[in-house]
């Protein structure tokens, strides 16, 4: 069925997948890096996926398919690259491919652009600089080529673009720009830019375009809503344009939505999973009797079964209060795997729980189907996914050994003395040298080490040779280690194959995905584990290894485990009880591996919170009850060992100044963080604000460019002027898996060569 209804945009998803179904994308990619294919080979392999993704959408009954929602790294680099946002450190790099490619990853005396994390999703996009030198214009032409591309295929689409106002906000100012210069200055001309770009895809044919401005969807002060609505007056005011969808996603626009209604763009996506709040009052919202409402009732960020019928009660709402009312997703659909189908292996009850991006665009069409045809048109397909939906939830998950052990655990579950009676203690204890030097827990992964872990899990090996397989490799990294000089080994983690996943394996509640995968940042995916049911640990997870690590060397070997807030973060989690109940299970589980640990002679056990700021709630006023439930649940799980046993933690590619308080709330006797891409300005944040342990990263671990001794030192000094010398670590600013051998080794001596230096000279000085 085809619905083309006029005025509206039609059942649609806000945007898709697409590192491809087989990870196509990342493949060819990794393989053009590697110079082993050719660009144009890279090109051929981008648009079959394209061609496939706008046929299948439309084959499934979409009645408007999104376009531009390809990416050869990230949407926001695209859309920088659109509007000619490029550094000037890149201004020489003429190839576009090339050009790209050096903003993500950087190159040789050009340090690639930062990236952090896509609003509180585990999607990270390249922060784009501007100043007011920079030449702001119509740049790539990526949406209208692909919409051409489309064209080709038999499909209109509607190309999607972040929007001016947001690209700004997620901006940082230009090495170049002045002090005081806010990106969001340069609104006026940015918007003049979109105009030409608006001209450009209309005067091609596109009918509708879809700008992005999950901005509004956090916290914003009058002026940036004022900036709003200004941008979209002007932009509506275009002679020649498309029919403008203004997407909001990841939460209520709030006081966004009058303004954004008051404007003359046509259409209005709101997000009505997380941002249902937006419908209290919407009908007296002004202008939005003149909108056609995408009501994005489908949630497009986590993997469970819609409910329809709720959904379509929620979409019926708007009827009568909008102009037009149309399904789909709360966001782009990115952020879920691609197809269910391919699963082979989950358990067909939770399989009934499930709906990936394939399914979800089902009930998105569906839904839409509901909507303008009405109920019975579509009673049967309705009525069936209701009754699996109904014994679903009619299934019992609780487990009361879990609650039970919970509830008993009490408020006194954290039994460690303060920071500086710690630090005593542990000071005598472990003897470590002024300005120690360790890694943060991975080290490269070869292909031997991927080979053995699937052999294993294909059965082609045993138990016990895939045991002595890892072992062999612990102990070469531990000995490497030694060789290097380091103070705290790691053991590599070689028998990770993610550091969620993992763990996901190994204990009760969770379900994992042969072909789940999702897009983390550029060629990376994760396979996010899916956290169904209640969570315990049947038995030890790192212990042997830990046990057996620290058996081959006289140095510490850190104990290393993944923390329950990053736990949560990286899988999709149940949306049936508070966030904060699972992370205090997932907390508890936890600690009975710390605590098996400390007894097996572990002395330093590192808990990483990598994703502490990424579930940040958007909006300042869910803020603290997140931040408790997180350093609650972190605590928990050290909280059963002794003040001799250091406890660390690990922070990567965060802001750390909203959540600080936190950092120091986890109450770690050190703190390793991401800091060398900001170049040291964390410690400004944390310095003061975190008074135990810290080892800012001193380089970038996701950059294959090797830093040198005195880079390395310049970094320590740099951070000596914010700590003293008996709290700094020096370390890299993640985990070494994805790197080469060679580079690491170099990296790696260089940098203890560089603490030396730096630990002499504070000895000498003071
Ligand atoms: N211990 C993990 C590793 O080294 C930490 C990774 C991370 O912070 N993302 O791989
Ligand atoms: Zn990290």
């Amino acid at each position: 069925m085809k619905n083309t209804s006029e005025s509206g945009t039609a059942s649609t998803v806000l945007g898709y997948p697409r590192i491809g179904p087989n990870r196509e994308l990342k493949r060819a990619t990794e393989s053009f890096w590697a110079g082993r294919i050719d660009a144009s080979a890279l090109h051929e392999v981008a648009a079959g996926l394209r061609r496939d993704s706008w046929t299948g959408l439309r084959d499934a009954g979409l009645g408007q398919v999104p376009g531009n929602t390809f990416s050869f790294y990230d949407h926001v680099l695209d859309t920088a690259l659109a509007v000619g946002a490029v550094p000037a450190r890149f201004a020489d790099v003429r190839d576009p491919l090339e050009r790209l490619f050096a903003m993500a990853r950087g190159r040789p005396g050009a340090p690639a652009c930062e990236m952090t994390k896509w609003f509180d999703t585990n999607y990270h996009y390249l922060v784009p600089e501007v100043g007011p030198r920079t030449r702001l214009a119509p740049g790539s032409r990526k949406a209208l080529e692909e919409f051409r591309e489309a064209q080709r295929c038999g499909v209109l689409t509607r190309p999607v673009l972040v929007g001016p106002v947001t690209l700004l906000l997620l901006s940082k100012p230009a090495e170049d720009a002045p002090e005081g210069f806010r990106p969001l200055d340069l609104l006026g001309p940015l918007v003049e830019v979109y105009r030409d770009l608006l001209t450009e895809l209309a005067d091609a044919g596109v009918d509708w375009v879809q700008l992005d401005e999950p901005a509004f969807a956090a916290d914003r002060t009058a002026e940036e809503i004022a900036a709003l609505r200004k941008a979209y007056d002007r932009l509506a005011s275009a002679p020649r344009r498309p029919r403008i969808l203004v997407a909001s996603y990841f939460g209520e626009l709030g006081p966004a939505l009058p303004a954004l209604a008051s404007t003359a763009v046509e259409g209005l996506a709101l997000d009505l999973v997380a941002g249902k709040a937006d419908l209290d009052g919407i009908e007296s919202v002004e202008g939005i009797e003149r909108k056609v409402v995408l009501a994005g009732v489908v949630d497009g960020r986590n993997v469970w079964r819609t409910d329809l019928d709720a959904a379509l009660a929620t979409a019926y709402g708007l009827v009568g209060v909008a102009g037009r009312v149309e399904v789909s997703t709360s966001c782009s659909l990115l952020h879920v795997p691609y197809d269910l189908a391919a699963e082979t292996a989950l358990p067909a009850d939770v399989v009934d729980m499930l709906a990936f991006a394939r399914q979800k665009v089902d009930e998105v069409v569906l839904l839409g189907r509901a909507l303008h045809e009405g109920r019975a048109a579509v009673a049967a397909e309705l009525d069936a996914a209701k009754a699996v939906h109904e014994q679903v939830a009619a299934t019992s998950r609780r487990d009361e050994t879990v609650r039970t052990r919970l509830a008993d655990l009490g408020a006194d579950h954290y039994r460690r003395s303060a920071g500086d009676v710690r630090a005593e203690v542990q000071r005598d204890a472990l003897d470590l040298p002024e300005v120690p030097t360790t890694t943060i827990g991975s080290f490269p992964q070869t292909s031997q080490i991927r080979t053995d872990r699937a052999a294993h899990r294909g059965g082609e090996i045993t138990d016990d040779e895939y045991v002595a397989r890892m072992r062999r490799e612990i102990e070469r990294v531990v000995r490497l280690q030694e060789k290097i000089g380091l103070d705290v080994l790691v053991h590599g983690e070689p028998e990770r194959n993610d550091m969620v996943q993992y763990f996901a394996e190994n204990l009760d509640g969770f379900a994992t995905t042969e072909f789940g995968w999702v897009q983390s940042y550029g060629s990376r995916c994760v396979r996010p584990p899916i956290l169904h049911s209640e969570v315990s640990r049947p038995a030890p997870i790192t212990l042997e290894w830990a046990r057996y690590a620290q058996s081959l060397s006289s140095s510490y070997v850190k104990g290393m485990l993944t923390g329950p807030v990053t736990i949560l973060a990286w899988s999709f989690v149940r949306d049936d009880q508070p966030l904060g109940d699972t992370a205090r299970q997932v907390g508890l589980a936890l600690r009975d591996e710390v605590v098996d640990l400390e007894a097996a002679g572990i002395r330093i056990i590192q808990v990483d919170e990598p994703a502490l700021r990424e579930l940040l709630p958007l909006h300042e006023r869910d803020r603290q009850a997140y931040l408790d439930w997180a350093v609650d649940s972190f605590r928990m799980s050290v909280g059963g060992v002794a003040d001799t046993t250091q406890i660390h933690t690990h922070l990567c590619y965060s802001e750390f100044g909203e959540v600080v308080g936190a950092i120091d709330g986890l109450d770690a006797d050190v703190t390793t963080v991401e800091a060398a891409r900001s170049r040291m300005e964390v410690l400004g944040d944390l310095g003061p604000g975190v008074p135990r342990g810290l080892g800012p990263g001193v380089y970038d671990v996701h950059s294959p460019e090797v830093p040198d001794t005195d880079e390395l030192a310049g970094q320590l000094t740099e951070a000596l002027r914010h700590i003293g010398s008996e709290r700094l670590w020096a370390n890299p600013d993640c985990g070494l898996k994805t790197r080469g051998e060679p580079e690491t080794v170099e990296a790696l001596t260089n940098l203890v060569t560089a603490a030396r230096r730096v630990r002499e000279t504070a000895q000498t000085t003071g």
